[in-house]
């Protein structure tokens, strides 16, 4: 079974690595946390749980354009965990090509992060767009994300080549760039501290190495943080708030003139006849039977959802146990379930009682309200690694 959350700090292989170990090495932080508040996990705060299928291909996803029957078809899917964070990113890569073609005319198939992002890019390159899906927000996958900034369970190592990691860099780099102008109330997209939990020294991912500068992170000493674990890192990253965040975009798609059609496609022959000389194809799994693309699996991952604590306001990955928390406006996501090759969108017993009580038994063992010192930030810097879960 490939997992997308352990196996991070180098320590528990033999399972492949699908996070990122981000190095140490950016600006430290001055603003501190001095108690962080325990979430409440009790039976009677779950308020949903849900699965979604992450649309994973082992060597990565797929920005690239293709000819057939007349038409530019520019693919732009199969981005396993992490499809909202790098949505902005491989949408300008698409754009890159599509200039490049003499459309200006395009169709967008699919409404998910990826598909808004590409749709907006287009529109502010002067394309017009209409969008062809046969799910919107809220029924899409990208609806289901935490949704935290992190390019994890993306792509299998011995599956990379250096042309994918080259994109790769690029999308990242202006993804976490744009999202940055999306923060606030609005778009539904705020800064948090996370912080990694685990029993191994962290390692150094590909992830960090290929983008450094995306990962500062600092080594908790001991005595410093409220957590039971060996080793603790803290890193900020940016959280995305899906119910708050797709609509919002959606809504700029059609202030700018933007058209949507619902139509499930039932195959290429049918996306042919589309009118658009342009075609990007943001179908996330959907991809598989539309255009045979044999090598997309999906990554089943299951979340469980407790009332909102807005008095938490950072989150949480555990390493050695494949948990994560991310702090909402529309609830406490716990998560961190990845089964490869599922395809039942039915939330498990069997993983809603590992991540409830998993994090039942996480919280309960944190200090409440522990104080962290500000020397913590200036002590520890010197390898410190975070990994991200999705
Ligand atoms: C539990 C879980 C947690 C996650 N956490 C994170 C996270 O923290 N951070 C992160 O970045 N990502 C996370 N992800 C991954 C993220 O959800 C996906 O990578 C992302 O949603 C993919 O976006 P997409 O737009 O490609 O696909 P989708 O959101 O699935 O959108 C695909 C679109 O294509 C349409 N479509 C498909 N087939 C057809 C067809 N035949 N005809 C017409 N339309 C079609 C669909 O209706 C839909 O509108 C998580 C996923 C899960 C399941």
């Amino acid at each position: 079974m490939k997992l997308g959350m352990m196996g991070l700090a180098g320590a528990v292989s033999p399972l492949k690595t699908r996070l990122y170990a981000a190095a140490l090495g950016g600006a430290s932080f001055g603003e501190d946390k001095t108690s962080l508040p325990k979430v409440r996990v009790l039976p009677e705060r779950i308020i949903r749980t849900v699965a979604g299928l992450r649309p994973f291909r082992p060597s990565g996803f797929l920005v690239r354009a293709d000819r057939i029957g007349g038409k530019v078809i520019v693919h732009n899917y199969g981005h396993g965990g992490c499809g909202v964070t790098l949505s902005w990113g491989t949408a300008q890569l698409s754009v890159d090509l599509a200039v490049k073609t003499q459309f200006r005319q395009a169709a967008v198939l699919g409404c998910g992060a990826v598909g808004l992002a590409t749709a907006r890019l287009l529109q502010d390159h002067g394309f017009r767009v209409t969008i062809y899906t046969k799910a919107l927000p809220p029924d899409t996958t990208s609806n289901i994300a935490g949704a935290l900034w992190g390019p994890v369970t993306l792509s299998d190592e011995d599956q990379r080549t250096p042309a994918f990691t080259e994109q790769f860099v690029r999308a990242c780099r202006f993804a976490h760039r744009y999202f940055q102008t999306l923060v606030g109330d609005r778009y539904g997209v705020k800064w948090i501290a996370m912080y990694f939990l685990g029993n191994h020294a962290p390692g150094q991912s590909w992830e960090s190495t290929v983008t450094p500068e995306l990962y500062p992170a600092t080594l908790l000493p001991a005595g410093t943080h409220p957590f039971n674990a060996q080793f603790v890192s803290r890193r900020y990253s940016m959280l995305i708030e899906p119910n708050t965040y797709l609509p919002a975009v959606l809504s700029d798609f059609y202030l700018r003139g933007g058209k949507l059609i619902v139509r499930n496609f039932q195959n290429l022959a049918s996306v042919l006849k589309l009118p658009e000389p342009l075609i990007i194809n943001c179908t996330g799994l959907g991809a598989k039977p539309l255009f045979r693309d044999e090598e997309l699996v999906p990554i089943k991952g299951q979340l469980t959802v407790l009332v909102p604590q807005p008095e938490v306001d950072y989150g949480l990955v555990s390493t050695s146990s494949d948990l994560y928390m991310f702090p909402r406006r529309d609830g406490i996501i716990l998560g961190g379930s990845h089964e490869e090759g599922e395809w039942s969108l039915e939330p498990s017993k069997s993983e809603g009682d590992r991540i409830f009580h998993g994090h039942q038994q996480l919280f309960s063992e944190m200090q409440a309200r522990s104080a962290i010192p500000d020397h913590a930030h200036s002590d520890a810097r010197g390898g410190a690694v975070s990994q991200l879960p999705a």
